[in-house]
């Protein structure tokens, strides 16, 4: 029998993001990856992280009568190309072509459709459903799934939540691994669902597992606001599994809020998180306040502090472009973040987004071009509300780079991971309770395995 072939297409940020050097921003997240390397940052050759969604319905596609395969679009001939087939790039043989569609990239999927007419796509995306009908709806051979549950339905599988990473064997990166979704915090300028779900136990592990195959040396942890649910404990547990098939990892990085860290229950150590992301947004008690989001600078200065004697690495995420922002409110973050630039180890900065579903979404008026997260122009912007941003945006590039060269000449050569040789002598890998009840004894071939999971750890 003929196996079911399916392909993911992902259009590869070379092709997205041709380097600008006119450009601070793109000059700062192009210096991250060799400023960084030190650090465990392992960016892959075609996009900033491995594209979750491939990973999870791939896991769902898992079965022996299927094949997959990825395809990487880095190169398309433009619209008056006369040199080469229209038909560029030659997309390999399938019967289902699978791609996530978002505004940067819908052109390119829509010309790749639309040079493809006798083949079948499975589109999904940010683009959303009303941004689909728009433009592939006409083509004729797209399908619209709003999720991975679509895709499986439409295919007659069933679904399963999970991750698998075997096209991505032995890729440089860095892995998400998700405990809980939702956030409870409801800040204006986000999407994120307001009820924490905990993901069941089963499927943790299994998202652990499936890193196996993949080359890192840190794992991001994907809940959005870490500490809120409480499943983060077994963090400590998913360590020793990692550590255990990959000697190099060092540990996790979290985002999460001042409010959690100042509450002071979480653990960094025993958990063995080396980097927490904090979302600062803005250093303006006005501006916090406007966006609901639960701080004001004298707790982002508590939970610095308590960040700093953690001993952790502190990566603070700052928005530009929030409606309402003016010279004198950059400036008082800028200032903050120069004060506190020793203390960083990168930043992490975001241009705002007035997403469909975020409260956000009601304070401006907006034009299609608004929604484009790479550039920081938008349509709603007064003159000076722009000139404050550009002004921003360069102070706050250059800072940037300033922090992960300093990163990088602390980091370079200090990292010497020592070999993991000793045997334990109980299982840790995770759920195991590292006592009697997992034992390793050897088995009939002389490995030592536990006596409650199986887990082998080779021979003495
Ligand atoms: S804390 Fe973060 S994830 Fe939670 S609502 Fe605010 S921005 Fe969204």
């Amino acid at each position: 029998m003929n196996k079911r072939q399916f392909c993911f297409l992902q259009v590869s940020d070379r092709l997205l993001n041709p380097d600008d050097k006119s450009n601070p921003a793109d000059n700062y997240f192009k210096a991250i990856w060799p400023n960084m390397a030190g650090e465990g940052y392992y960016r892959p050759e075609h996009y900033w992280e491995i594209p979750t969604w491939i990973a999870e319905l791939s896991h769902c596609l898992k079965d022996k009568d299927h094949e997959l395969m990825l395809y990487h679009i880095d190169e398309i001939c433009p619209d008056d190309c006369g040199a080469r087939s229209p038909h560029y790039p030659v997309l390999p043989e399938a019967d289902i072509y699978f791609a996530s569609v978002m505004d940067c990239n819908k052109e390119i999927l829509a010309r790749i459709v639309h040079n493809n007419p006798d083949k079948q796509f499975f589109f999904g995306g940010y683009i959303g459903h009303k941004g689909f009908c728009e433009i592939f709806y006409p083509l004729g051979n797209v399908l619209w799934c709003n999720n991975t549950q679509d895709a499986c339905e439409y295919l007659d599988l069933d679904y399963q939540y999970g991750t698998d990473y075997r096209l991505f064997k032995g890729m440089k990166c860095i892995p998400r691994l998700t405990l809980s979704n939702g956030c409870t915090n409801h800040c204006k300028f986000c999407t994120v669902p307001d009820e924490i779900t905990q993901v069941p136990y089963p499927s943790i592990g299994q998202q652990t597992e499936a890193m196996e195959c993949l080359d890192f040396e840190l794992v991001y942890i994907n809940d959005k606001t870490f500490g809120q649910c409480h499943n983060y404990i077994e963090l400590k547990y998913i360590y020793n599994t990692i550590k255990a098939f990959n000697p190099k990892f060092r540990g996790f990085t979290v985002q999460t809020t001042c409010a959690q860290v100042e509450r002071q229950e979480i653990d960094f150590h025993v958990l063995q998180i080396v980097n927490v992301e904090l979302g600062i947004e803005s250093y303006n008690n006005e501006i916090l306040r406007k966006y609901n989001k639960p701080q004001n600078t004298r707790s982002i200065d508590r939970a610095i502090d308590v960040l700093k004697r953690w001993n952790v690495n502190i990566i603070p995420n700052i928005i530009i472009g929030l409606p309402g922002e003016t010279l004198n409110t950059y400036v008082n973050t800028w200032e903050w973040l120069e004060e506190n630039k020793q203390d960083f180890l990168m930043l992490n900065v975001t241009n705002f987004v007035p997403y469909a579903g975020s409260d956000a979404s009601d304070i401006v008026k907006t034009q299609p071009g608004d929604f484009n997260q790479t550039v920081c122009e938008r349509s709603y912007h007064t003159r000076q509300e722009a000139m404050a941003v550009g002004v921003f945006t360069n102070l706050l590039f250059d800072l940037g780079i300033e922090i992960i060269e300093a990163t990088k000449a602390r980091s370079s050569g200090v990292y010497d991971e020592p070999m993991c040789t000793k045997m334990p002598r109980y299982c840790n890998k995770w759920p195991c309770p590292g006592n009697e009840e997992s034992k390793l004894e050897p088995d009939e071939n002389g490995f030592m395995c536990c006596i409650k999971c199986g887990g082998s750890y080779g021979k003495k």
